[in-house]
């Protein structure tokens, strides 16, 4: 499986070339979202693990950048980016072959922990999910891996944005089963005070 692949036209980001540190055919992932676009997930966890080797993705994103000039470089892929611990150094490699500006999205589970939210702070953009507006929609939507909670991921979100210089943009996907609660999440985003907020709604609303 390929590394890096797209470009791919978002209206988030632009023309965005997509890194995949997980690069798995079975998703791995911290949660198992009931909207995921990917399908069920088969590998729920919360432990990072080297997945793709550095040298892979530095000799395909070479190879990328000589016929695409993409606007942003973003991870993400085929599961939670931040469960590849090589994430840092994916970072500094990318930094020294280009200068298009870096992103990530993040289901924000890992952002509890202090490395994982020193890395994402040297990225220009972070789009970190947030669906829920308490831990039992969290559950019912997201359905986390074991000891990952809500709480713990809106203080984490609340920490990293005082440490962040990059933009921070929260992206909300809207289902029936969080539809009643847009004013407590929205009270949550306020609280948080990101860049920008980005709202999907789903097909899965009838
Ligand atoms: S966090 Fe993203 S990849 Fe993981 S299950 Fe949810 S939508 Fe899918």
């Amino acid at each position: 499986m390929k590394t890096i692949y797209g470009p791919v036209s978002s209206w988030r980001l632009g023309r965005s070339l997509g890194v995949d540190l997980i690069c798995s055919k079975e998703k791995i992932c911290s949660f198992d979202c009931i909207y995921c676009q990917l399908g069920k997930t088969f590998k729920k966890t919360a432990q990072r693990n080297n997945f793709v080797s550095i040298e892979k993705m530095r000799a395909e994103l070479v190879t990328a950048l000589q016929v695409i000039t993409p606007d942003v470089i973003t991870f993400s892929g085929t599961g939670e980016p931040t469960l590849a611990k090589n994430i840092d150094l994916a970072i500094q490699t990318i930094r020294e072959i280009s200068n298009a500006p870096l992103a990530v999205l993040t289901n924000s589970s890992l952002m509890n922990k202090k490395d994982v939210r020193s890395t994402l702070s040297k990225l220009d953009i972070v789009v970190a999910k947030l669906d829920a507006p308490n831990e039992e929609i969290f559950r019912r939507i997201n359905q986390p891996a074991d000891n990952i909670t809500f709480k713990e991921i809106i203080d984490s979100i609340k920490k990293f944005k005082k440490i962040f210089t990059g933009k921070l943009a929260l992206q909300i996907m809207f289902i029936y089963d969080n539809m009643q609660f847009v004013d407590e999440i929205a009270q949550l985003t306020n609280n948080i005070k990101p860049d920008r907020i980005i709202n999907n709604i789903s097909e899965l609303i009838e």
